[in-house]
């Protein structure tokens, strides 16, 4: 039997280095609160995006109701219907209603155009998704929020170390929340952290993560335990060291399917507009009706060679049932958003994913479209 290739493969680096932090754990008998392992990962997180204030979470989800629980954020959340549900669960779980508006066609990501409309005086933020580590039109959105007086609080999930002309893309906005999940570029087994401007809002955030302690006689606000643990930060820290080689390589998996993937027809390949530095965290393609078979054919039929594909985002959030009844959860309010979760398919990408496993992929993608072919160059022939 053929070995299964499965959508994503955690980045592990080597365990010698991992073990010799844990070692330094037993030694410190410092596990979690914030020890050696956890300061030095902020700092060199920090350096390494090139951001000024980062604070670790134990998860993105933690991470991302925190950012906002920092801002005070209330009532309505402009937000997009196209990602992981994460984004609006955290919305749920902090007692703010989340407002689906459309996204863009190119991109996958909010649809600027379409925000304006959907505010009202209730709306006290916008929450949008770098899909696919695509950066947001970032300008359009903060202009906005500005105009509107409201916050921007970036899902940065899939947008470790993205830069645009600008810098990294984790800089703008209010704050910015990342996780260090398995399945992400880059991970510490389950993590996450939100990247602030101020030293003010850093320290806010290190108390709500704390169950709002400020010191030893003082909680003035209820937080939250959103502390990551010493195990964590030490994976992140051997991580780091080998962090550029994995995105590295994820860049040759990316350039290997666009070189095999041209010209297919119905298959189109996401781009990467407005970004200076990519981390191929995923490789989307649209399967539209000029492919021979549905794009959930090709999902079953990739199955059928032990090749996990995935469809995301498909469903789309507002499909699920506790977002259902939304008025903007309707179909009609989301035409592009609905037509793009029924064409989505991400193929895998990981360091590693050798040559063999590539054409093994393609190779399925392209055996539909070359028996149309074939029986077209049959039907002329006769
Ligand atoms: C992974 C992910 C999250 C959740 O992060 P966890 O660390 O798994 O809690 C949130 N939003 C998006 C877009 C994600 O992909």
């Amino acid at each position: 039997m053929k070995k299964k290739i499965y959508v994503t493969k955690p980045f592990l680096p080597p365990l010698e280095e991992f073990i010799s932090r844990v070692e330094k754990i037993w030694e410190s008998g410092h596990l979690t609160n914030g020890g050696p392992q956890h300061q030095a990962l902020e700092t060199a997180l920090a350096e390494y995006l090139n951001v000024p204030h980062v604070s670790l979470f134990n998860n993105g989800t933690i991470a991302l109701i925190t950012a906002l629980q920092a801002l005070e954020i209330s009532g309505e959340v402009i937000t997009t219907p196209f990602s992981f549900v994460a984004t609006s669960n955290a919305l749920v779980w902090h007692k703010n209603t989340p407002v689906f508006v459309d996204i863009e066609p190119e991109t996958l990501n909010l649809d600027p155009s379409c925000i304006e409309a959907a505010i009202t005086p209730k709306t006290s933020a916008i929450m949008p998704v770098h899909c696919y580590g695509n950066p947001c039109d970032m300008k359009a959105i903060e202009t906005i929020a500005e105009k509107h007086k409201i916050k921007v609080i970036y899902d940065a999930a899939h947008a470790f170390a993205v830069e645009d002309l600008h810098g990294s893309v984790l800089t703008r906005g209010d704050i910015s929340a990342l996780s260090f999940h398995a399945t992400k570029v880059f991970n510490t087994f389950e993590g996450g952290a939100l990247v602030c401007k101020t030293p003010e809002m850093k320290s806010r955030i290190d108390s709500l993560k704390n169950f709002g302690i400020e010191d030893e006689l003082t909680v003035s606000i209820a937080g939250i335990n959103g502390k990551m643990s010493e195990i964590n930060a030490a994976m992140g820290l051997t991580q780091l060291g080998y962090i550029d080689g994995a995105i590295e390589d994820r860049g040759r998996v990316d350039a290997a399917y666009r070189t095999a993937l041209n010209g297919i027809r119905g298959v189109k390949v996401l781009g990467k507009p407005n970004q200076t530095v990519s981390n191929f965290a995923y490789f989307p393609i649209l399967i539209d009706d000029n492919y021979p078979v549905s794009r959930d054919e090709l999902y079953q039929r990739l199955r059928e060679q032990d090749i996990m594909s995935r469809r995301y985002f498909y469903p789309l959030i507002p499909e699920f049932p506790m977002f259902k009844d939304l008025p903007s959860a309707r179909e009609e309010n989301l035409p592009v958003a609905t037509k793009m979760a029924k064409r989505i398919l991400c193929l895998p990408i990981y360091p590693g994913l050798d040559d063999e496993d590539l054409k093994r992929i393609v190779d399925v993608i392209k055996s539909p479209a070359e028996k149309v072919v074939n029986q077209a160059t049959t039907v002329a022939a006769e």
